[in-house]
C-alpha cells in the first residue's frame, strides 16, 4: 500500500484516523492516507499566514524561478506520476486520442510553464500634469483550494500555480477519491517552495466545508458540482470570500445537415467519450439534423463498439473505468431511466461485468429535452443523440439547461457556424471540436456552470485585488 501524509507548514504530518483509495480498475484499495480534520484545516491557514509576507513580498523574478523548477522536477518523475494518475483515477496511460494520464502530467507541465510566462504589468489609468494613476495588482493572502477527481492533478495545478504565481499562499484538499498524484506533487512542491506555501489537508466530510467557511482563508477555488458550488457560496459569506467557481456542465453540440459525417464521427465520438466522460466540457447532449440523424448516431455508435474499454495501465485501454462507485450509480439510474423512458440504445447500456466500476460506452436516441439523460450531467460514458428540425428550435433547446460550460457546432460552412456560435448561452464554444483547452485562453463558465474564469491573464487576475495607486506630481 502506498502512504499519504498530509503537509503543514513544509512538514509532514499524520492523524489518527486514515482512508483508503480505491483504483477504480480492480475496486481495491492501493493507497491509505491520513484522514485530516477542521483542526488540521486551522493549523493549515495558519501555516499559510505566516509563509505569506516572505512569499508574496518576494521579487516575482525568484517567485517565478522556483515555479518553473517544477516543471523538470515534475518531469524527471514522470512515468510515476502517470502511473499514480491512472491507478486512482482509471484513466489510461495513453487513452482514446491521447486524452490519458500521459497528457494530464504533461499537461500539468504545459501549464506550471504557461502561467509562470505571464508578466502582470502595471496599468497607467490616467496621468495629466498633476497626477499620474497607476493600477497594480496585490495578492489576496490564503487560497483554499478544493480539487476533484476527473483530472486530479492538472485541475490542482490550474488551482494552484496562478494562486502561488499571484503571490498568495495556498491550503489545498484534493478529492478523497484522488488524492495520491497530488501529495506526491505537494511533497515535490515542499521540496523547493518555501514551507508553508502550499499545505496540503487531506480528508472527506468536513475539511472542504471548513476551507470554504474559515475566515482565515481568503479567497477559494473550487471544481466540481453545482450542488456543492452552491454550499461552498454560502459558507465563503462569512468573510466575503472571493471566489472561483467551475461546476458542472451539460454542454450540448449542434451538427448542421452539411457535416462530412466520415471525418466528422471520430471527432463527434472523441468529442463524448474522452476520458469516459467524466470531463466538465465534454459534451454531453448531441443535437443532429433529421436529415442525417441515423446516419451520425450510427457512426458514432460503430466507434463506441469498436473501443476498448480496461485497465489503465494496459497499453491498448481507450477508455478505463468510471472514477467511483457513486458515480457508476449515477450512470445506471440515469440509463435505467432512458431505458424506461423508450430511448433506444444503438449499443451498450449496461455495467460491465468485471471487478471495478466498468460500464458500456453507449449511446441512446429517441430521447429529447425532459428526460434526465438530456437534462442531467451523467458524467460518464452515456450520451445521447436527438434529433431536431429546426435551427431556431434546437438553439432553444440546447440552451434550456441550468448549465453553461461549453457547447460547440458542427457545420462544413464556417460562416454559418460562427453566426450561431453568437447565440450559444456558454462560457467557451468550439467549432467542429469540443472541449480543447488553451493554458492562454479563458475558460469558465456562466449560469450554473459557476463563474470566474481560469488561464491565462484573465485567470491569473482572479487571485489579485486591485489596488489603484494616485501619484501626485504637485
Ligand atoms: P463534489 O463536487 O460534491 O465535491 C466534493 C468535494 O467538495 C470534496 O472534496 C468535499 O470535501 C468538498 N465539499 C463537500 N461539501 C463541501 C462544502 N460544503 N464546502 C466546501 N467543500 C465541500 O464531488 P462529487 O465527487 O460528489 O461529484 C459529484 C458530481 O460533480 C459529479 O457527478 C459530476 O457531475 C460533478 N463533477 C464535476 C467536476 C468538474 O470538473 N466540474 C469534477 C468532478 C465532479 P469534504 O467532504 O472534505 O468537505
Amino acid at each position: 500500500m502506498l502512504h499519504c501524509d498530509m503537509i503543514i507548514g513544509g512538514e509532514k504530518i499524520s492523524a489518527t484516523d486514515s482512508f483508503d483509495v480505491v483504483n477504480p480498475a480492480s475496486g481495491e484499495a492501493f493507497a491509505s492516507c491520513q484522514l485530516g480534520t477542521a483542526n488540521d484545516v486551522d493549523a493549515a491557514v495558519v501555516a499559510a499566514r505566516a509563509a505569506f509576507p516572505e512569499w508574496s513580498s518576494m521579487a516575482d523574478e525568484k517567485r517565478v524561478e522556483m515555479i518553473s523548477a517544477l516543471i523538470p522536477a515534475l518531469e524527471a518523475r514522470m512515468p510515476e506520476f502517470m502511473q499514480l494518475v491512472t491507478q486512482e483515477s482509471g484513466k489510461p496511460m495513453g487513452g482514446l486520442n491521447g486524452v490519458g494520464s500521459g497528457m494530464e502530467v504533461g499537461g500539468a507541465m504545459a501549464w506550471i510553464g504557461a502561467t509562470a510566462a505571464l508578466k502582470p504589468t502595471v496599468e497607467v489609468a490616467h496621468e495629466d500634469d498633476n497626477v499620474k494613476i497607476e493600477v497594480r495588482r496585490r495578492p489576496l493572502g490564503v487560497v483554499g483550494s478544493i480539487t476533484p477527481w476527473n483530472w486530479p492533478l492538472m485541475i490542482t495545478i490550474w488551482h494552484v500555480i496562478p494562486a502561488l504565481r499571484a503571490g498568495n499562499t495556498v491550503v489545498l484538499k484534493p478529492s478523497e477519491y484522488t488524492p495520491v498524484a497530488v501529495t506526491r506533487f505537494a511533497e515535490l512542491v515542499n521540496e523547493i517552495l518555501p514551507p508553508g506555501v502550499l499545505n496540503l489537508v487531506l480528508g472527506a466530510g468536513e475539511v472542504g466545508s471548513a476551507i470554504a467557511s474559515h475566515t482565515g482563508i481568503d479567497k477559494v477555488v473550487f471544481t466540481g458540482s453545482s450542488r456543492t458550488g452552491r454550499r461552498v457560496m454560502e459558507s465563503a459569506s462569512a468573510n466575503l470570500k472571493r471566489l472561483t467557481l467551475e461546476l458542472g456542465g451539460n454542454d450540448a453540440g449542434i451538427v448542421l445537415p452539411d457535416i462530412d459525417i466520415e471525418a466528422m464521427a471520430p471527432k463527434l465520438f472523441a468529442a463524448c467519450f474522452h476520458n469516459n466522460g467524466q470531463t466538465c466540457a465534454a459534451l454531453k447532449r448531441l443535437y443532429v439534423h433529421e436529415s442525417i440523424y441515423d446516419e451520425v448516431a450510427e457512426a458514432i455508435a460503430e466507434q463506441a463498439r469498436e473501443v476498448v474499454v480496461g485497465d489503465g495501465l494496459d497499453e491498448d485501454t481507450q477508455l478505463g473505468p468510471i472514477q467511483n462507485l457513486a458515480q457508476l450509480e449515477i450512470v445506471k439510474s440515469l440509463a435505467q431511466d432512458a431505458k424506461d423512458q423508450g430511448g433506444n440504445f444503438l449499443t451498450g447500456g449496461n455495467q460491465i461485468d468485471r471487478p471495478g466500476y466498468f460500464f458500456e460506452p453507449t449511446v441512446v436516441t429517441g430521447l429529447s429535452n425532459g428526460s434526465r439523460l438530456v437534462d442531467e450531467e451523467p458524467f460518464g460514458p452515456i450520451v445521447p443523440i436527438i434529433k431536431y428540425s429546426d435551427i431556431d428550435e434546437v438553439l432553444e433547446r440546447a440552451n434550456d439547461s441550468e448549465s453553461g460550460l461549453g457547447g460547440s457546432i458542427w457545420s462544413s460552412d464556417p460562416e454559418k457556424a460562427a453566426e450561431l456560435v453568437a447565440r450559444m448561452e456558454c462560457g467557451t464554444v468550439w467549432v467542429n471540436d469540443h472541449a480543447g483547452l488553451n493554458p492562454n485562453a479563458p475558460f469558465g463558465g456562466i449560469k450554473q456552470s459557476g463563474f470566474g474564469v481560469e488561464f491565462g491573464d484573465w485567470g491569473l487576475e482572479e487571485f489579485s485585488a486591485l489596488q489603484t495607486v494616485w501619484l501626485s506630481k504637485a
